[in-house]
C-alpha cells in the first residue's frame, strides 16, 4: 500500500504509527508543515527504508513562517521530496495569497534549480492559481496534486500539464470526487491519507488506512481489489522513475523505496 501524503509527526503516537508503517511494508510520504520541522522528522522517521520526509510549508500556515523560507530554500537542496506546499483559496486563507505565493513560488523555484523534485501540493479553492505557478516553472519536477478538488476544466488542464494526482479515503466520501477521479487516467492516481487532519467516523486516518481508498477507488474503477493494488504499485513505480531521471535519492544517496 501506499501513502503518499501524510502527515507522520501529527500524530499524538507518531512512532507508533510508524512501527504500524514499517510492519505492513507500505511506502510513506511523510509531508511537513514547517520547515522548522524537516530535521527532526528525518532523525525519527528516515530510518525506514520505505519511508521519506517532504520538507514543505503548508499554504495555511505560510503568512506565520516567513522567517523559514530560508530554511524552506535549504533543505530543498538536499532532499528529492517537497511537500505539503501550495494554494489556499479558501476564505479563512485567501487574505493570505501574497504570502502564499511567495512560499510556493521559492519551492518550486528552488525544485527547479536543483534538477526538479517529487512535490505534493495543497490546491483547495485555488486549482486554477496552482496550476498558473506549475506551468510558470516547468522544471520544478513532478507534481502530485493531493486531495484535488477543482473544476473539471482545470483537472483537464492538470492532466495535460502532467500532474499526477493523490487521493484518500476522506475525498473519497464526496460525490464529486469520485466522478472526477473516473475522469483521471488510471496511471495518473495514487492513494493517500492526509492523517492524521482527515478522519474517517470523527477517528484520524492512519497510513493503513489507505485500503479504504482503494477500496473506493475499485468502485470507480469497475476493478477487482487485487487488480487496483497492482496498478497502484504501477503507477508507484512509475512516479518514482520519473523522479529517478532527476533526483531520486536523498541525502545519503539512497534510492527512493529500494525494493
Ligand atoms: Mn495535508
Amino acid at each position: 500500500m501506499i501513502d503518499l501524503h501524510c502527515h507522520l509527526d501529527l500524530y499524538p503516537d507518531p512512532i507508533k504509527v510508524l512501527d504500524e508503517v514499517v510492519s505492513s511494508g507500505m511506502f510513506v510520504l511523510a509531508v511537513t508543515t514547517t520547515p522548522s520541522a524537516f530535521s527532526g522528522d528525518v532523525a525519527r522517521f528516515g530510518g525506514a527504508s520505505r519511508v521519506r520526509v517532504a520538507i514543505g510549508l503548508h499554504p495555511e500556515l505560510a503568512h506565520s513562517r516567513m522567517s523559514e523560507l530560508p530554511l524552506l530554500e535549504h533543505y530543498i537542496s538536499l532532499t528529492s521530496y517537497v511537500g505539503e506546499v501550495g494554494l489556499d483559496g479558501s476564505p479563512d486563507f485567501a487574505r493570505f495569497s501574497k504570502e502564499q505565493r511567495k512560499a510556493f513560488d521559492l519551492a518550486l523555484r528552488s525544485s527547479a534549480l536543483r534538477g526538479g523534485r517529487l512535490i505534493s501540493i495543497h490546491s483547495r479553492g485555488a486549482a486554477a492559481e496552482v496550476l498558473e505557478s506549475l506551468e510558470a516553472h516547468p522544471e520544478a519536477g513532478v507534481p502530485i496534486l493531493h486531495w484535488f478538488s477543482g473544476r473539471v476544466s482545470d483537472l483537464k488542464r492538470a492532466i495535460d500539464r502532467g500532474c499526477w494526482f493523490s487521493f484518500g479515503p476522506a475525498a473519497f466520501r464526496s460525490a464529486s470526487t469520485r466522478s472526477m477521479v473516473a475522469r483521471i487516467p488510471r496511471s495518473r492516481v495514487l492513494t493517500e491519507t492526509d492523517g492524521p487532519f482527515a478522519m474517517n467516523r470523527d477517528v484520524p486516518l492512519r497510513p493503513t488506512d489507505v485500503a479504504l481508498a482503494e477500496a473506493a477507488l475499485a468502485k470507480i474503477w469497475s476493478a477487482p481489489a487485487s487488480e487496483v493494488r497492482s496498478q497502484l504499485v504501477e503507477n508507484f513505480r512509475d512516479l518514482v522513475g520519473n523522479v529517478k531521471s532527476g533526483h531520486a535519492h536523498d541525502k545519503s544517496g539512497r534510492s527512493y523505496f529500494d525494493h
